[in-house]
């Protein structure tokens, strides 16, 4: 059984007592619930990670039935748990971390929502990292005024481009290569695959606008990506965060139990999903499907593939027809 913390370390003695040597180097290694991380102490001579790591790999495939060969950064799943584990060292798993900076009004509203469940859990354990900055920090005079009237008049107020930028530009060290996102309901719709991209990535930097919105010069001036989440007007971009976030997080490795239900969702195959049922079998007076309570998986899959290309077909046309225009197939 995989440990869900491997607290005891284990050395090695490379060095060779009859010639009155002691031990080069000592290995040691420590599982969270997402990651198997594997450091090294050096005891006399520092021997890197990379000749002492795939060392005490072998170590841990021999005393703990680990199948096949792990690499650094790879991801297995333990057979007894079902939970996904990354392999990686220390500095590894710092730059790995996927990390949110969430630049906002309101930073009290973060984590919020995601300080609960999965995302809570995988916070708290250290998949991903967030970071609320409060813009106002950089508001101008006594007022720390964020925002002013629109040029060209007009109701409600915007953000300013120099408060606004020099509010990025703080967030930010100059080899930062993640995303830079506005949230903003002129933007390019969330998808699934834009999700999928984003979890894939070293994280987010996410603008939170409020009033109109922001000046238009920020959006170039910082090469800002404008996403929306849907059409319709939130009253700020912190929800719209919020959201965001939260489908790249379930997406990260180790933060779903089962690593397939990742994959078997709405949009992941281009279709809406099936429907679902569970006890009890009847239920005022609707029964469950018979085939599934067939136990014949294979006609399973095929009736739950009908059902979500009827649904798809009935409530999507528009992804049947991307479907289509993708692969050309969609039986
Ligand atoms: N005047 C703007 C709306 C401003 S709403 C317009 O008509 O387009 C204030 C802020 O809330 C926006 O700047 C954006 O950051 C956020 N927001 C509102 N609706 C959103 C949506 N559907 N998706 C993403 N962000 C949204």
């Amino acid at each position: 059984m995989w440990p869900s913390t491997y607290g005891g370390k284990t050395s090695r003695r490379t060095g060779d007592k009859r010639k009155g040597l002691k031990s080069l180097h000592r290995l040691s290694a420590y599982a969270t619930n997402a990651r198997l991380t594997l450091a090294q102490r050096s005891i006399l001579e520092k021997t890197n990670e990379i000749t002492a790591i795939p060392e005490l790999l072998d170590h841990l495939v021999e005393t703990h039935q680990l199948k096949g060969a792990l690499q650094l950064g790879c991801v297995f799943t333990d057979g007894d748990s079902g939970r996904l584990f990354q392999v990686c060292s220390p500095s590894w798993h710092k730059a790995s971390m996927w990390r949110a900076t969430v630049l906002t009004l309101f930073p009290e509203m973060f984590p919020g929502p995601l300080g609960l469940s999965l995302a809570g859990d995988a916070l708290s354990r250290g998949v991903w990292e967030l970071e609320p900055r409060q813009i106002r920090e950089h508001g101008l005079g006594r007022h720390r005024a964020v925002d002013d009237t629109p040029a060209g008049g007009g109701p409600g107020m915007v953000m300013r481009a120099d408060v606004i930028c020099a509010a990025i530009d703080a967030a930010l060290t100059p080899e930062d290569a993640r995303p830079r996102l506005l949230m903003s309901p002129r933007g390019a719709p969330l998808t699934q695959r834009r999700v999928r991209a984003l979890a894939n990535g070293p994280g987010a930097i996410i603008l939170c606008a409020r009033f109109e919105g922001v000046d238009e010069r920020i959006i170039s001036a910082r090469a800002l990506e404008e996403i929306s989440i849907g059409d319709y007007i939130l009253s700020g971009g912190e929800i719209a965060a919020l959201a965001l976030m939260d489908a790249c997080i379930r997406l990260l490795p180790g933060v779903m139990g089962e690593a397939a239900s990742g994959t078997e969702e709405s949009f992941e195959g281009g279709l809406l999903e099936y429907p679902h049922y569970t006890r009890p079998r009847m239920f005022e007076g609707l029964e469950i499907p018979e085939i599934l309570l067939s136990g014949d998986h294979k006609k399973i899959a095929r009736w739950r593939r009908e059902q979500a290309l009827r649904l798809t077909r009935e409530r999507r046309p528009d992804l049947v027809g991307e479907l289509r225009g993708g692969t050309g197939n969609i039986d």
